[in-house]
């Protein structure tokens, strides 16, 4: 079980924002910016490039999913940006697909 599934499974607490029938969406513990927000699918794809033609419709449900979360977090207007981490130089560090929300503050580009 990764650690997402035993978020999502309230096996471990989080501070939840969002949930569906196909995602969950809950506060990064270690924030990297005011508004740091996790969306998982709760159906495991390890990580993007592992997905397959099957969870297309997953993953769009994600980004819309992050940006309707963006609005209720009130940072749609101001800006914020979207990542997935994939694998060890992406700095994927649970595998299990994550969509980060980061806004609140100016992002540098290209990131570090
Ligand atoms: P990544 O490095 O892209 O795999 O992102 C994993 C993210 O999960 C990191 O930003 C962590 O801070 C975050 N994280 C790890 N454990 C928890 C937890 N128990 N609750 C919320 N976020 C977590």
């Amino acid at each position: 079980m990764t650690l997402f599934q035993k978020i999502i499974a309230r096996e471990i607490p989080a501070d939840i924002v969002f949930e569906d029938d196909l995602c969950l969406a809950f506060r990064d513990i270690s924030p990297k910016a005011p508004v740091h927000i996790l969306v998982v699918p709760k159906r495991v794809i390890p990580r993007v490039a592992e997905s397959l033609p099957a969870d297309m419709e997953l993953l769009g449900h994600l980004l819309f999913t992050a940006g309707q979360i963006a609005r209720s977090e009130g940072v749609a207007d101001s800006g914020f940006r979207l990542v997935i981490n994939n694998g060890p130089d992406g700095g994927e560090t649970v595998p299990h697909l994550h969509v980060h929300l980061l806004g609140g503050r100016p992002m540098a580009w290209p990131p570090g």
